[in-house]
């Protein structure tokens, strides 16, 4: 039976975009039990290991707990009060903009701070030193995704809502291991599919057999990178079956005119010779599609992580716009959001090209309306884009950028080519990493050192991939002296000389100062608060007023921002990897997640039961790759790609298309130098989202056991 006793408090995960509600249960100021919240609309009560695993991950001997500043490079970090600590950041951020300018120093966050952090700190940098140097790491996970939506749509903000899976009856996973990297999202969505096995279809393309195909009516296993091929393929069928939604392309859309002849290129024969797929395969995947009362696509890293990620996302978009499957009950494109608060940092412009509200740094009106919430004089914000998350590492290597300030993220390990990223934080003139662990593959790096404060130490709210705020409350209190991210942020800034703008004394004072500012724009909070969110519960936005009761679905009046209100078709072209394979580095390395580990294992590995179901990385090969290479299953094998070596157990079989290997990103250097995916992955990127394609790189491989005894 459901017990919410006094000691049981509501919250969220801190994991993954998901955002599932947790029941945590606190005693002696400890975390002692995690269970899911059956009133959590996101989730209705369901968990995977992570969440329960979690009170291992808070106090660990690697918690950061104080301060800790090296006078030189060479010298060895030592403890300081915060009143220092603050001083040296604001000195030496005051000096290196004082010689080089604002554009010599750079923010990278994290996708995992909550959204009274991300405000902070991007107003800081945008607002008052005069940066747009202010990135995080959703530029790894959803920039695609956002820059996408924004193209076709007219504003970024995934449209539907977790309770469409109930009524779907088509769902199209594209580039997502659901079940493993959103599990809760996919128990929803194989309860759907058990419950009408012949009413519901699925259909799922990725170039490995994962546990998300299990279920799978059909299986398309394409060739990393060739998504734009098979969607456009797609369209053609639906275009020559007479399965479009001509009144929704007429009334609602603009660009048909120009996608028709582009599709039309795309048949069914000329999709199978790019994707490696039969045509008949690609053409039963239309048709399922086009059959359906109402369709769902979701999407993840594998479309977004790409060099053409965002013409990816118009593929997918433009399949749902044709065919009218958006906005109403059970029918949308969906992507899955990595991180518990990407969203919540997209709401906030923490990124490099943003403010807060969805505005763009390039947009002269939103400048100035920003810059009257902030008080600051008129022309403050610098009028172009920033440094995206890959640029801000190549200026410290080569000297345009002097500082960077991290919070809450691990670069050394997550970002691609870890050898330029190890250079660029080697070559800085000031490396500032605010973080809960120490040491960490970039904490290594620190002049200074901030202790934060995590989950549940700090209170503040999370956006999901369902556009769902959910208010996380404090539960126990820090350790040693760590701190809240934004009550850093804030004093450094008070530091700095503007204590005026800097005045607040709660997280809850800095959402209704956020909240006030996105006011009329899509993604509309005005009307959520602390209290409204912990006493009412999640609310999807836009939630313009105090009595508004959220929003589940846009543009349901098929009305979209984009001026003359009708969405984008928006004519892709399929472009292979930049990194194709050939004779030096004959397969396909794709990289990504494991079940049960999160991210760069600063967490996860501290839980005995996660790290003892997964404690190595390993090398999933096909079978006919592995024999000619003369690989075994269980031997070590060296990968090598252009940029580097790494060293995994080879997991031999037919659960991946042939020509293609895959390695999870989770272990940085630190577990081993050879163990880093990231040691292989190449710097290559979007040019409109700046994404990187983490999902494809040239490798060889070579078995390196000797005793086969
Ligand atoms: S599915 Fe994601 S949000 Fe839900 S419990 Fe697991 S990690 Fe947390």
């Amino acid at each position: 039976m459901f017990e919410l006793s006094g000691t049981w408090r509501k919250t969220l995960c801190p994991y993954c975009g998901v955002g599932c509600g947790l029941l945590v249960q606190i005693e002696d100021g400890a975390v002692r039990r995690v269970k899911g919240d059956p009133e959590h609309p996101s989730s209705l009560g369901d968990v995977c290991a992570k969440a329960v695993h979690l009170p291992p991950a808070l106090r660990t001997p690697d918690r950061l707990l104080y301060p800790q500043v090296r006078t030189r490079r060479d010298a060895e970090l030592s403890r300081v009060p915060w009143e220092l600590a603050v001083r040296t950041v604001a000195d030496r951020l005051r000096e290196i903009v004082a010689t080089h300018g604002p554009a010599a120093i750079a923010f990278y966050g994290s996708g995992q701070l909550l959204t009274e952090e991300y405000y902070v700190a991007s107003k800081l940098a945008k607002g008052f030193l005069g940066t747009n140097n202010f990135d995080t790491n959703s530029r790894l996970c959803m920039a695609s995704a956002a820059a996408g939506y924004a193209r076709s749509l007219g504003s970024d903000g995934p449209p539907g809502t977790y309770a469409d899976i109930e009524t779907a009856d088509c769902f199209f996973l594209i580039g997502t291991n659901t079940a493993e990297c959103h599990p809760v999202t996919w128990k929803r969505i194989r309860k759907r599919k058990l419950a009408a096995p012949d009413e519901v279809a699925v259909i799922v393309a990725d170039p490995r057999f994962t546990e998300t195909a299990d279920i799978a009516d059909l299986h398309l296993p394409l060739r990393p990178g060739s998504d734009i091929a098979l969607l456009n393929a797609m369209l053609h069928v639906l275009w020559k079956d007479g399965l479009l939604d001509r009144h929704f392309i007429e009334e609602r859309t603009r660009g048909w005119a120009q996608l028709l002849p582009v599709i039309a290129r795309y048949t069914p024969e000329r999709a199978a010779a790019l994707t490696g797929l039969s045509p008949e395969i690609i053409a039963g995947a239309a048709r399922r599609f086009g059959g359906a009362r109402a369709a769902m696509t979701l999407w993840s890293m594998g479309i977004n992580q790409s060099h053409i990620g965002t013409d990816k996302n118009a593929a997918i978009l433009n399949l749902h716009l044709a065919t009218g499957q958006i906005a109403r009950p059970g029918a949308g494109p969906f992507s899955l959001t990595g991180q518990p608060n990407a969203m919540g940092g997209r709401e906030t412009g923490g990124l490099a090209h943003l403010l807060p509200g969805y505005r763009q740094v390039t947009d002269a009106a939103a400048r100035a309306t920003v810059e009257r919430h902030w008080g600051v004089p008129a022309g403050r914000i610098a009028s172009s884009p920033g440094r995206a998350a890959l640029e801000i590492f190549e200026g410290l290597r080569e000297g345009s950028v002097r500082a960077v300030w991290i919070i809450c993220t691990n670069p050394a390990a997550s970002m691609p080519d870890l050898d330029l990223v190890e250079k660029a934080l080697r070559q800085a003139e000031l490396v500032i990493v605010q973080d809960a662990y120490h040491p960490t593959e970039t904490t290594r790096f620190a002049d200074v050192l901030l202790p934060a404060a995590q989950w549940p130490e700090k209170d503040g709210v999370m956006t999901n991939s369902e556009r769902r705020l959910t208010y996380l409350p404090k539960l126990v209190d820090p350790p040693g002296e760590a701190l809240p991210d934004a009550v850093i942020v804030t004093r450094v800034a008070r530091e700095l000389g503007f204590k005026d703008a800097f005045p607040y004394e709660s997280a809850s004072e800095i959402f209704d100062e956020f909240a006030a500012l996105t006011a009329g724009t899509v993604c509309d909070c005005s009307g959520a608060s602390h209290y409204r969110l912990s006493s009412v519960g999640p609310l999807q936005w836009p939630v313009p007023g105090p009595t508004h009761p959220g929003t589940p679905r846009l543009y349901t009046d098929a009305h979209f921002p984009t001026g003359d209100g009708r969405a984008r078709l928006v004519a892709v072209e399929h472009d292979p990897p930049v990194e194709p394979p050939d004779a030096a580095y004959p397969l396909t390395l794709t990289t990504g997640r494991v079940r049960d580990h999160w991210h760069t294992l600063t967490r996860t590995a501290k839980s005995p039961a996660l790290a003892a179901r997964t404690r190595e990385p390993l090398l999933e090969v096909h079978l006919r790759d592995a024999r000619r290479a003369g690989i075994r299953d269980g031997d070590f094998v060296e990968i090598t790609s252009r940029r580097g070596k790494a060293v995994a157990q080879a997991r031999v079989g037919e659960t991946i298309r042939e020509g293609t290997c895959f390695l999870p990103f989770h272990w940085g250097r630190q577990w081993g130098f050879y163990k880093a995916a990231n040691n292989l992955t190449l710097s290559a990127r979007d040019p409109l989202s700046r994404q990187p394609e983490l999902k494809a790189c040239a490798v060889r491989l070579r078995a390196i056991t000797e005793d086969r005894a």
